[in-house]
C-alpha cells in the first residue's frame, strides 16, 4: 500500500509546485474516515481511494484531482459530511467530491441494459460531470473496482458490474479520449463476461510469440535503427493488441484469428509535427505500405482530441504491422484524452483548461480544419446536455427532459394518459409540488387518479411542448363547453323575457345572420360575450324588439292594475296605485339601496339609486321626484337584476372561476357582454339576478378573492 510520502513524491515528480499539503491532508482525512471499514478483499477500505489516487498520478493529474480521489467515498460511505470537506478543503474540492458522490449514487438506480438507455445513462453521467475531473475520478474509481472484481463472491453481481462497465464506462472513457482506461476497462469486463474467448485469444497470442521468437522486440529495434540511420531521433514501442480489441475485430469482420493480419501494434514517438511526417517518409521508403490503411489524424484529428498518423506496412520479418506515429504530447492525449488537459505541463498551464467543457471548444476548433459534419453534430450535442435533465421512472427507465422541466412534463413524457390523470408526484420518494424543477438523476413517481383532468394552471410552469399542447387541447375543449352552457342559459332567458319561443326556426335565423354553423357555436358566441342575449332576440324578431320596451312597460302597467296585491307585486312603498313602475337599467337598484322614484310622463315611475348619475340632470324639476322605499319581506325570494363589471385575465380557467363563484353564491347570470378586450385582459359586463345589495356585495367579495379575477365593481351608471 502507498504511504502518504510515496503519493506526495509521485505528484512532486511531475509537478514540483503542486499543493502537496492538500494531498497529504486528504490522505489523513480519508484514512481516518474509512478507518474501520474493509473491502471484499479483506484489505482496509482505505486501500481503495488510495489506489484510485495512484491511478490518477499515473495520468499526472493535478493535486485537486488527487485529493478528490482520496476523498471520493467519504461522503457516501462514512460519517464525514460535505460540509466538513468544504470547511477543511475549500469549495473546489467539495464540489468535485460532491460530483463524484452523485455519480456513485446513480449506480444504485442504474437502469436495465437496453442500448438506448445505456446511451442516455452515458449522457446523464456526462451532464452531471460539470467539471470533467469528476468523471475522470469516477472512471479511475471504476477501474480500480474492476481490477479487484474477483474478490466479489457473487457471480451475478460480478457480471452485472462487468456488463455495466462495458456498456457505460468504457464508451464514456473512449468518448473523452481516455484510451488507456478504456482498453483496460474493456479487457477486465471481457475477462468476466467471456472468459473462454479471452483465454483462447491469449493462447493463440502465446503460440505466435513462441513460434516467432520475440517478434515485438525485434521489430521495435529494427524500426528505431532504420529511423536513426536516416537521422531522426525517435523511440519505438510495440505491444500485442488487447484480447478484447482482437475479439471485436474478429466479430466485426467475421474472421478467424488466423485471418487477422495485425495482432501487434507499434508506436513511434518523435519530437514535433514535422518529425511525424519525416518518420512516415522513412518508414514508407523502407517497407512497402498498404495504401488503404493510411490515415492522417494530425491534419484531421478525431473529435475526442486524438492526433496521430496511422500506417500499415509489410515490415521487418515480412510481417504486416500497424504503426502509429505521433509526438510525445499527442501520445499523452491518445492515452489519457481530456485528462491530458489537467496534467502538469512545463509552465503549468492547468488552470485555464479547468473551465467547463473548454475541451469541447478546442475540439470544435480542430474540427474546423476539416472534420465530418456528423462528428461536429455529435459534439455540439454534447454541450447541449447541459440544458437537459435526465430523470428516472420508478422502474429505472431514463427520461431526458429540458432543464426546468417539472413532474407534469415528466408525466406527459411517459404517456399523455399519465399526464392527463396526474394528481401529484414523489421526487426521490418524497411528495413534491407539481411545479418542482427536476434535477439530474431524480427518480419520479407520478400519482394518478382517473377522476383528475389537466389543470389550466399547469400551463404556467410546464416547459415541454408535449405537456403544453396536451393541456391546451384539454382546456380548450373544457372551456368551450363552459361557454356553450353559459351562452345557452343567456339565450334561453332572453327569449323567455321577450316572450318568444326559442325553436328551431328562431335558431336557424340567428345562425344565418351571425354566420354560425351550429347551435353550440351560437351559444359559445354568446357565452364568450360576442353577442348579448337581447341581440340574438333582436336578430330573430327585429321589428318586435323595437317595440319591446314600451310593450314591456305596458304589460307591466296592465299587470299592476290586474293584480290585487299591488304592494307585494312591486316591492316599493310610497307609490300611487295604478302607476307603472320599473327599475332603471342605468343603476340597477337593488333592495337595500337608497332609492328615489322619478315620475316620467306617460311612462310611470322609474326607480333609481339615490347616487345615480342621471339624477343630476333632473335636479331642476323636483316635482317629479317621489320619495319611495323598499318593501321587501325578510324571507323574500324575489330576485332583482344587478350589474357588475369584471376584469378577467385572458387565461384559461378565469371564466370558469367567474361563473363558478357566481353560481356558488346562488346568483344567476342573465347576460354577459365583453365591454373591453386586450391581449391580457377581458372586461365583461355581467347582469346577475340577486336578492338584494347584501347578496350582491357578498358575491363581489367572493369574486375579488379569486386569483383569476382582477377587478370587480358594481355598475351604477
Ligand atoms: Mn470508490
Amino acid at each position: 500500500m502507498l504511504n502518504p510520502d510515496d503519493l506526495v513524491a509521485r505528484v512532486r515528480r511531475y509537478d514540483p509546485d503542486a499543493d502537496v499539503g492538500l494531498v497529504a491532508k486528504a490522505f489523513d482525512f480519508s484514512l481516518e474516515a474509512h478507518s474501520t471499514q474493509t473491502r471484499a478483499s479483506g484489505e482496509p477500505y482505505f486501500s481503495h481511494p488510495l489506489e484510485v489516487a495512484g491511478i490518477l498520478t499515473d495520468m499526472r493529474l493535478d493535486a485537486a484531482s488527487i485529493a478528490t480521489a482520496l476523498l471520493h467515498d467519504t461522503v457516501e460511505d462514512t460519517v464525514a459530511t460535505l460540509d466538513q470537506i468544504d470547511t477543511q478543503f475549500g469549495a473546489e474540492i467539495a464540489q468535485l467530491v460532491d460530483g463524484v458522490t452523485k455519480l456513485t449514487m446513480l449506480e444504485h438506480v442504474r437502469p436495465t441494459k437496453q442500448s438506448r438507455e445505456a446511451e442516455n445513462f452515458r449522457k446523464l453521467l456526462l451532464a452531471m460531470s460539470n467539471d470533467l475531473r469528476v468523471l475522470i475520478v469516477k472512471l479511475a474509481d471504476r477501474l480500480h473496482n474492476m481490477r479487484t472484481l474477483n474478490f466479489i463472491g457473487s457471480t451475478e453481481k460480478r457480471h452485472r458490474i462487468a456488463a455495466e462497465t462495458m456498456d457505460i464506462y468504457a464508451p464514456l472513457a473512449e468518448r473523452i479520449g481516455m484510451h488507456a482506461i478504456k482498453d483496460e476497462l474493456e479487457d477486465l469486463s471481457f475477462a468476466e463476461l467471456n472468459p473462454e474467448a479471452r483465454e483462447s485469444i491469449l493462447g493463440r497470442l502465446e503460440y505466435l510469440r513462441t513460434e516467432s521468437g520475440d517478434a515485438i522486440a525485434k521489430i521495435t529495434s529494427e524500426l528505431e535503427r532504420t529511423l536513426s540511420s536516416a537521422g531522426l531521433d525517435a523511440t519505438a514501442f510495440g505491444r500485442e493488441k488487447r484480447p478484447y480489441s482482437i475479439w471485436r475485430k474478429m466479430e466485426r469482420k467475421n474472421i478467424s484469428f488466423e485471418q487477422l493480419a495485425d495482432v501487434m501494434a507499434f508506436r513511434i514517438l518523435v519530437e514535433d509535427d514535422d518529425d511525424c511526417y519525416r518518420a512516415l517518409g522513412i518508414v514508407h521508403r523502407a517497407w512497402p505500405m498498404i495504401p488503404e490503411r493510411f490515415k492522417d489524424f494530425i491534419s484531421t484529428p478525431k473529435p475526442n482530441g486524438y492526433r496521430s498518423v496511422h500506417t500499415t506496412v509489410i515490415g521487418p520479418e515480412k510481417r504486416r504491422i500497424e504503426i502509429q506515429i505521433c509526438t510525445r504530447d499527442m501520445n499523452e492525449v491518445a492515452e489519457h484524452g481530456v485528462a491530458a488537459h489537467w496534467q502538469y505541463k512545463d509552465g503549468g498551464a492547468i488552470k485555464e483548461s479547468a473551465q467547463q467543457f473548454s475541451w469541447i471548444r478546442q475540439l470544435l476548433e480542430m474540427l474546423e480544419h476539416g472534420g465530418h459534419p456528423e462528428e461536429f453534430l455529435e459534439h455540439t450535442k454534447l454541450e447541449m446536455y447541459q440544458d437537459q435533465v435526465f430523470c428516472f421512472t420508478p422502474k429505472g427507465g431514463l427520461i431526458a427532459l429540458p432543464r426546468g422541466a417539472t413532474p407534469v412534463d415528466f408525466a406527459y413524457a411517459v404517456h399523455t394518459n399519465v399526464g392527463d390523470t396526474c394528481v401529484g408526484a414523489k421526487v426521490n420518494g418524497r411528495i413534491a409540488p407539481l411545479r418542482t424543477a427536476l434535477e439530474n438523476g431524480d427518480q419520479i413517481e407520478i400519482m394518478r387518479s382517473s377522476a383528475q383532468t389537466p389543470s389550466p394552471t399547469w400551463l404556467y410552469f410546464v416547459v415541454t411542448g408535449k405537456a403544453r399542447s396536451a393541456i391546451r387541447r384539454f382546456v380548450r375543449v373544457q372551456q368551450d363547453q363552459q361557454y356553450v352552457d353559459l351562452g345557452s342559459a343567456i339565450v334561453r332567458r332572453a327569449f323567455e323575457q321577450a316572450g318568444h319561443p326559442l325553436n328551431s326556426k328562431a335558431l336557424d335565423r340567428a345562425l344565418t345572420v351571425l354566420n354560425l354553423k351550429s347551435e353550440e357555436e351560437l351559444y359559445a358566441h354568446v357565452g364568450q360575450g360576442f353577442a348579448s342575449g337581447k341581440e340574438v332576440v333582436s336578430i330573430v324578431f327585429p321589428a318586435e324588439t323595437e317595440r319591446r320596451i314600451p310593450s314591456f312597460v305596458r304589460s307591466a302597467i296592465r299587470r299592476v292594475r290586474a293584480d290585487k296585491n299591488v304592494d307585494r307585486a312591486i316591492p316599493i312603498k310610497g307609490l300611487i296605485k295604478g302607476v307603472a313602475v320599473h327599475f332603471a337599467d342605468c343603476c340597477h337598484p337593488l333592495p337595500g339601496d337608497r332609492i328615489v322614484g322619478i315620475l316620467t310622463e306617460g311612462k310611470g315611475v322609474r326607480i333609481h339609486t339615490i347616487d345615480c348619475e342621471i339624477l343630476r340632470s333632473l335636479s331642476s324639476s323636483p316635482e317629479r321626484w317621489l320619495d319611495v322605499s323598499w318593501d321587501v319581506g325578510p324571507d323574500s325570494q324575489e330576485v332583482h337584476l344587478g350589474r357588475i363589471k369584471v376584469t378577467l385575465s385572458n387565461e384559461p380557467g378565469s371564466l370558469n372561476a367567474l361563473t363558478g363563484v357566481i353560481a356558488k353564491n346562488n346568483a344567476n347570470i342573465t347576460n354577459l357582454k365583453v365591454s373591453n378586450r386586450s391581449d391580457d385582459f377581458f372586461e365583461f359586463l355581467v347582469d346577475v339576478e340577486v336578492r338584494d345589495v347584501k347578496h350582491l356585495t357578498g358575491m363581489i367579495a367572493a369574486l375579488r378573492a379569486d386569483d383569476g379575477i382582477h377587478k370587480v365593481d358594481r355598475v351604477r351608471a
